[in-house]
């Protein structure tokens, strides 16, 4: 599933957002017919329906479409997944990495799928708690694993650009199912990926 340009927009939608954001640049003060300003507009609702295209997308078929007959009852861990999804209150981005470990109850999945996993469910409006626990979900009804574990450390700019202006706090969220409930397993997890926490 690339992301491909010509499919990707709505043309109602981008022309109502067009409208809006022209709106919005006039409403903050700024001159709309500027030269620099002039594409802003559509570069902005193309920008932010590419952002949120998550909701168009199934992360189960996703993981589905790679589920593979395996008896393996090991930990499977995949680290630093980049990740880049938007406040729903602020409509700003936070960042970071998730940490995703599973263990296999008779089946795996490809790799990169809990990436894509990650990507749909960040290309939405969000909240960082609520994004932890919607990959935990969906790992966990696609695979029937004995366990799942989630770790998402982001920095969020709604609050490194305005209110409280703490630049390197960040913050992390985490999920557990199963085995990972578990202090030894879940122990086990958390010093695996504990290079990368902060
Ligand atoms: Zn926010």
């Amino acid at each position: 599933m690339g992301y491909k340009k010509e499919e990707q927009y709505d043309d109602k939608v981008t022309s109502g957002l067009i409208e809006n954001y022209r709106k919005t640049i006039e409403l903050l003060g700024e001159d709309p017919e500027r030269e620099g300003l002039q594409k802003t507009p559509e570069r902005l609702a193309k920008a932010m329906q590419f952002l949120t295209q998550g909701y168009d997308m199934d992360a189960s078929a996703v993981l589905n479409s790679a589920k593979f007959k395996e008896d393996i009852k090991d930990m499977v861990i995949v680290k630093d997944i980049e990740l880049y999804s938007m406040c729903e209150h602020h409509i700003l981005p936070f960042y970071g990495k998730a940490h995703i470990a599973y263990i296999p109850n008779g089946y795996i999945t490809g790799l990169s799928k809990l990436a894509r996993v990650v990507d749909i469910f960040s290309r939405r409006l969000q909240v960082q708690e609520r994004l932890t626990d919607q990959i935990l979900n969906c790992i966990k009804d696609a695979l029937d694993p004995l366990g799942v574990a989630v770790v998402i450390e982001a920095s969020h700019l709604c609050m490194m650009m305005r209110g409280v202006q703490k630049q390197n706090s960040v913050t992390t969220t985490s999920a557990f199912y199963g085995e990972f409930m578990k202090n030894t397993t879940r122990t086990e997890f958390l010093k695996l990926i504990s290079s990368n926490l902060h």
